[in-house]
């Protein structure tokens, strides 16, 4: 088995950033992603609200911080975790290949969290002909097409902004007659003429033709009235799911799911530290997962320099 000082599990904002931390403290690191690094940042298109960079696209972001990591040794390892056994003093971090677990003194779980779905029928059938959850990733397919957002937080907003910009009109439908997103997407989206709001509307069903999205059935919670919003491309941004599944038998979790550490992100189990969007915590954010990430690897050496 593989042995590393730490084991970062996730290799979004968190994740790089806590791998970064530990490798600079001079301890071996390995950092899994069961996916491409840079997490949510992927599916992010304009990031304003990352010190330093003015405006900088969520891919490239991610880039960086992963070259940064990389360059001060912390090595990537592809590999789907399925959970964590605590061994006195030994953290083995299990993968789907049971030859392929890693042993370390220090696990970082950096998880993240997915994207909520919405439930409706016609979400899963259409997924990929039309239902997307990615805005940088499929907007360029509707080009000069009607679309709709759903949801009214910051990703529905901030996103749907993105895709005005690449298609020719889009319908946020949104439960409640306010958006939760903060008051400058709010203000920049009510400003945008390609952009329409449906207020106090959930969605019922998304339909369309053998290949593709038509549109949506929406019902009017205030007015009771039913009725079909067109649309060729359908962005879901209903809230997120903690990724802690593979973590549930160490009861670290809130009934939620969400992970619950202290402030130093210190989980009950001693050297299990969990950041970012994966924690119990109120604003998540590419920058509170940074700030995670480096609290969390500084604390990991501290706690490994406790062992000896
Ligand atoms: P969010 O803040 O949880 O918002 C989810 C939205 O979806 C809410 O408007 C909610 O409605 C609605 N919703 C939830 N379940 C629904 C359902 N079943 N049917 C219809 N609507 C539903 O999620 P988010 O926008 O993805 O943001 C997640 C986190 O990332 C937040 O902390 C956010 O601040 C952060 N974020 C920040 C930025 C930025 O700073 N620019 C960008 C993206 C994300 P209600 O309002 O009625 O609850």
């Amino acid at each position: 088995m593989k042995k590393y000082d730490v084991v970062v599990i996730g290799a979004g904002p968190g994740g790089m950033t806590a791998a970064l931390y530990a490798a600079r403290a001079n301890l071996s690191v390995a950092m899994v992603d069961r996916g491409v690094y840079g997490g949510q940042m992927n599916n992010t298109a304009e990031v304003e609200n990352y010190p330093g960079f003015p405006s900088i696209m969520g891919p490239e972001l991610g880039e960086n911080m992963y070259q940064g990591a990389i360059k001060q040794g912390v090595e990537f390892v592809y590999g789907d975790v399925q959970g964590i056994k605590v061994d006195g003093s030994k953290r083995i971090v299990q993968m789907d290949n049971e030859d392929n677990n890693l042993e370390a003194k220090a696990v970082i779980i950096g998880t993240g969290s997915d994207n909520r779905k919405l439930g409706v029928p016609g979400e899963k059938e259409y997924s990929g002909r039309g239902v997307s959850y990615c805005a940088v990733c499929d907007g360029a397919f509707f080009k000069d097409e009607d679309v709709a957002v759903v949801g009214g937080g910051d990703s529905a907003v901030s996103e749907g902004l993105y895709l005005a910009n690449v298609t020719d009109n889009v319908n946020v439908i949104h439960r409640r007659d306010q958006l939760r997103a903060e008051k400058v997407l709010q203000d920049r989206a009510f400003k945008n003429p390609k952009m329409d709001f449906t207020w106090d509307s959930t969605v019922t069903e998304i339909v369309g033709d053998e290949n593709k999205v038509t549109g949506l059935k929406v019902h009017n919670k205030k007015t009771g009235e039913d009725k079909i919003v067109d649309a060729a491309g359908v962005f879901i941004y209903v809230g997120n799911i903690p990724n802690s599944q593979p973590f549930q038998d160490l009861d670290i979790t809130d009934e939620q799911g969400w992970i619950i550490t202290d402030d130093q992100m210190a989980t009950s189990i001693p050297g299990i530290y969990a950041i970012g969007d994966v924690r119990q915590k109120k604003l998540r954010q590419i920058i509170t997962a940074v700030n995670d990430g480096g609290v969390a690897g500084q604390n990991a050496y501290e706690y490994i320099e406790s062992l000896v």
